[in-house]
């Protein structure tokens, strides 16, 4: 089991903004646009402020220093990993990113779910690195995020959906897949 350091992290973030000038790492209590958005969305969404982490305008907003502080490094960790995917996603594929989150309902297949599910591939690769193993509760975990109501029914296709992470799983076991993003692996190639 390897354990992630502030050290880790420290790292990460500096080789994102390497890959994402700009980059940065901010708080939702202390952005007044933030404030905004949680007090536009509160009818449908209380939580907004106090549970998600969000991506906006290349830069992660995570609810509050005090609600990170009380994070394992490890979540923090793989939570900034699939973060950046949504970034990076978000700069090379700009308007289709930014439409499939706009729209905020209840759908039966959302454009959300993919790039979710590309940001879960990471909290996938996270506990591999650390572990060398892959839970099945990890895998039920992601599969429940995508089947309830908090992220709007993004994939209601329980069995499909955990046939696809089965794969993915075993795609990381051999090796196929690795990295922080797709793209761009540590200290290697620039992103596309
Ligand atoms: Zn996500």
């Amino acid at each position: 089991m390897k354990d992630i350091s502030q050290q880790d992290i420290d790292t990460y973030v500096t080789w994102c903004q390497q890959h994402l000038p700009g980059f940065a790492i901010c708080y939702k209590d202390e952005s007044t646009l933030q404030k905004w958005i949680g007090a536009l969305l509160w009818p449908i969404n209380k939580r907004y402020m106090t549970a998600y982490t969000t991506v906006m305008f290349g830069k992660i907003y995570f609810p509050s220093r005090e609600t990170v502080a009380l994070w394992p490094k490890a979540q923090m960790y793989a939570t900034l990993r699939h973060e950046f995917v949504h970034l990076m996603d978000a700069k090379r594929f700009p308007l289709w990113f930014e439409i499939s989150y706009l729209l905020f309902f209840p759908a039966v297949l959302t454009m959300r779910a993919y790039w979710e599910y590309r940001g879960y591939v990471q909290n996938l690769l996270v506990e591999y690195e650390r572990t060398n193993a892959i839970s099945e509760e990890t895998i039920t975990w992601i599969v429940e995020r995508f089947v309830r109501s908090e992220y709007g029914w993004m994939y209601p296709f329980r069995q499909h959906l955990t046939n696809i992470l089965q794969r993915t799983k075993q795609r990381i076991l051999k090796g196929e897949l690795r990295g922080p993003y797709p793209y761009c692996e540590w200290g290697k190639e620039t992103p596309t």
